[in-house]
């Protein structure tokens, strides 16, 4: 590639952090597992690498891979997501405050409820679809606004460029968890943001068989450098065969994505229409209240949706015991279509509808999962 040359989303995802093997010519990246790297006999470091905790080969490539998607700097990689955002929040000190939605992924909600809070890190959780609200719950010390859209498990979409603005006016960064969306459909970074967030988990690994996560930022500044401290000194680094999985699924990103919509739009159709479903929470429908924000800052509208069933938790609970080409599992963004009742895997403190299932729709045939979801819902009271 050209360094200078400026390539479009599907070029980047096939070749940005990809590169020949300078020593042997293969076209794909060999897993460099070496944890140690030879010095030269003036102690210099000639290739640049020392510890596979400081620098690996494949993670460098996966970094520089992610950074292009997202139109950022500079990119650090983890073991998980969630090891992402525990690095984000470490670059915060003690007495400073984040702004985040009510519907947080709960994971991200239990790093700060049960880990910074007793490091003096405070959070406010406000209902971000209301600007005001977030306004209201700015204070002096307020560091950094946590974004997440569309969000989990009802799908509202946040205004991403309104709440970067709200937080570089109150003097704090604004951090978007992508993870839901990818960068595929949208890119945080062009709508104001600092810093992006991946749990490359879902869809950049896009098969259910490597956990990781990631940042990129806007620019390559002293909070970013926190992050890569966090990164360096915690030590939650992904493993070189766990880079190399994330960037094998990288170039079909783009096209996984559009049909990953493709047959969320016809799943969504399907289940708007049936008379046992109550609701469906998908920004794709033009009745739903986040459609025309999704519209302006995404390219397309996801792969997850929920739904409710009118008879409640029973048959819910029903539905999803019958399907056969859905898989009853969480997580998301994986070639198979997934299934789950979402408030029993939230635990009791959910606040999640108890006729609500969520899906992440995958790469079968559509008629497929929409024939799968009529017998299940046959079933159902
Ligand atoms: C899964 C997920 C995470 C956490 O990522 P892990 O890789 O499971 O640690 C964070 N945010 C969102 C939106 C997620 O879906």
């Amino acid at each position: 590639m050209n360094p200078s040359a400026k390539y479009r989303f599907e070029t980047l995802a096939v070749h940005a952090g990809h590169s020949v093997d300078a020593a042997t010519g293969a076209v794909v990246a060999p897993i460099h597992l070496s944890t140690t790297f030879e010095r030269e006999a003036d102690g210099s470091y000639p290739h640049g690498y020392l510890y596979s905790r400081n620098h690996n080969p494949n993670r460098n490539g996966l970094e520089a891979a992610l950074a292009a998607l997202e139109g950022g700097t500079s990119s650090a990689a983890f073991g998980s997501g969630l090891a992402a955002v525990t690095a984000v929040f470490q670059g915060l000190q003690p007495g400073d405050h984040v702004v985040a939605p009510l519907d947080i992924y709960h994971g991200t909600a239990n790093v700060l409820k049960h880990l910074f809070a007793k490091w003096q890190v405070s959070a406010s959780f406000v209902q971000m679809t209301d600007v005001d609200a977030v306004r209201r719950a700015m204070q002096p010390n307020t560091r950094m606004v946590w974004i997440e859209t569309p969000s989990n498990p009802l799908l509202q979409c946040v205004d991403i460029a309104a709440m970067a603005e709200i937080a570089h006016q109150g003097g704090a960064r604004a951090v978007a968890d992508n993870t839901f969306a990818s960068p595929a459909l949208q890119n945080p970074l062009a709508l104001g943001c600092d810093l992006v967030l991946h749990s490359t988990t879902k869809y950049l690994g896009g098969r259910s068989d490597v956990l990781g996560g990631a940042v990129v930022t806007r620019s390559d500044d002293e909070a970013f450098a926190a992050i890569r401290t966090a990164q360096l000194f915690g030590g939650a680094v992904p493993s070189p065969f766990d880079c190399w999985l994330v960037m094998r699924s990288l170039p079909t990103l783009p096209y996984r994505m559009q049909a990953h919509c493709a047959n969320a739009r016809k799943v969504a159709n399907f289940l708007h229409a049936h008379p046992k479903v109550s609701a469906v929470h998908y920004p794709g429908l033009e009745e739903n209240p986040f459609h025309a924000l999704a519209k302006r800052q995404m390219r397309d509208f996801g792969g997850m949706l929920s739904f409710e069933t009118r008879a409640g938790k029973e048959a819910a609970m029903t539905l999803a015991a019958h399907v056969q080409v859905f898989t009853r599992a969480t997580s998301l963004g994986g070639v198979e279509s997934l299934i789950e009742h979402r408030a029993s895997i939230e635990g009791p403190e959910s606040k999640t509808p108890q006729g609500l299932l969520r899906v992440s729709v995958g790469l079968e045939h559509a008629d497929d999962l929409i024939d799968d979801l009529a017998q299940a819902l046959d079933r159902c009271a």
